[in-house]
């Protein structure tokens, strides 16, 4: 096997699990071919997943959700299940971008950053596991969990996530492979989009004092928004909300005076706020003519700093860092995947590879982080398999919320 010269410059013998013959960067470039942008590409990407898992002796299955994929794969058995938590679709990107290369320092391509690279480096720890295991029982249980809908953006029913979660493919702690640095994610925001429907009384162009503009109206109530107690705070891990304005529409034409605007605002609040506060703020935008609607919900993403996974997840980090490098515990602004199952009462964080240009034109990751994570990840099995009885059943299982995704008042 030949590596490349930025894979070789890690030092693997302070890993105690010995690295199969998986070459994580190959096989990320093997992933980023496939243009799993659409589900025809994102079933052929699972093929392959599952065909090579197999070849190197993993258990690995499929289940079926909505035409699309949803691949399972283990390795040992024992009293701890630690999730390897990865999603194989990807934004859509320029045909050119389906076509990997590497450099000197990086690999470029769609899903390089998010999270191609990051699932080849799992897939890659899959194969060290298993031939550990084959030598000696492994002690603990691994679970890979790869879906195909993480970055789709449209309202679904369900989620691949969700379903995996509510047929049982779960475990102590989750490792959802989103990009990171090499930083641990251990907080997500919240979110809550709402539609604010105003009204106005239409008017001549030419005398607008006559009316009231609908979307003059809006913006002042958009002004006010951010004005709100809630938009003010701020907490440990972030200076302060995300608001976006996202979607605006009203007017048909410019010589009369609007009598309707419609606003969609994407509000991410802080895992310490209280979404029936941040709701209440809003409710008080919905002035006489002026509509608040909830469109979708999900609940922010926050562990403890003193849970024992993650701490030996950063210790194993820092083992792998590069040197003069801390690795930080972070907040991360947008949501993942690893809600669904923080909602049951399972810690999942976030960990991912170093790069940048995630869903951009020049999506790229550096190649000796990609050997790092998978040292770092399998460091940090190997800690967790060391003595698993004290971090077997910590998780106190809660059912799942009811669904959210649905419009509704808030008043
Ligand atoms: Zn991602």
């Amino acid at each position: 096997m030949t590596l490349h010269p930025q894979q070789a410059a890690i030092p693997v013998d302070t890993c105690a699990i010995t690295l199969s013959a998986a070459d994580e960067l190959q096989l990320a470039q093997r992933l980023i071919g496939f243009d799993s942008s659409h589900p025809e590409g994102i079933r052929a990407c699972t093929d392959f997943a599952l065909g090579w898992l197999e070849g190197h002796e993993i258990r690995a299955r499929t289940f079926d959700l909505e035409g699309l994929p949803v691949l399972d794969a283990t390795v040992g058995e024992g009293p701890v299940t630690v999730v390897l938590h990865a999603h194989l679709d990807v934004v859509p990107g320029k045909k050119e971008q389906y076509i990997p290369h590497v450099d000197d320092e990086f690999l470029w391509g769609r899903g390089s950053y998010d999270m191609k690279g990051a699932t080849a480096a799992m897939f890659a720890v899959m194969a060290d596991l298993a031939l550990a295991h084959a030598a000696a029982p492994l002690g603990i249980r691994v679970r890979l969990l790869c879906v195909p809908d993480e970055e789709d953006d449209k309202p679904k029913d369900i989620r691949g996530t969700e379903a995996a979660v509510q047929r049982g493919l779960i475990g102590d702690f989750v490792v959802c492979g989103e990009p990171t640095d090499l930083h641990v994610g251990i907080q997500a925001k919240g979110v809550l989009d709402v539609r604010i429907d105003v009204e106005g009384r239409g008017a001549h162009g030419a005398t607008p004092w006559l009316g009231v503009n609908a979307i003059e109206r809006a913006m002042d109530i958009f002004d006010a928004l951010k004005r709100l107690p809630f938009a003010q705070a701020s907490s440990r891990f972030y200076e302060r909300p995300s608001i976006n304005l996202g979607r605006i529409s009203g007017g048909d034409r410019i010589n009369q005076v609007p009598d309707k605007c419609t606003m969609d605002v994407d509000i991410r609040f802080l895992p310490e706020q209280p979404v029936e506060q941040v709701r209440e703020e809003l409710m008080s935008l919905a002035l006489p003519g002026c509509r608040v609607t909830e469109m979708f919900r999900r609940p922010p993403a926050k562990v403890s700093v003193s849970d024992p996974f993650l701490q030996l997840l950063r210790t194993s980090a820092q083992l792998h860092a590069q040197p003069g490098t801390e690795v930080e515990l972070v907040g991360r602004d947008g949501t993942n995947d690893g809600t669904y199952f923080l909602q049951r009462g399972i810690p999942s964080v976030e960990f991912g590879p170093t790069g940048s240009g995630h869903h951009g034109p020049k999506e790229k990751v550096t190649i000796a982080s990609l050997r790092q994570y998978r040292l770092a990840l399998l460091s940090f099995l190997d800690a967790v398999r060391a003595d698993p009885e004290p971090l077997a059943g910590r998780v106190q299982h809660r059912p799942q919320d009811e669904h959210r995704d649905g419009p509704r008042s808030l008043v």
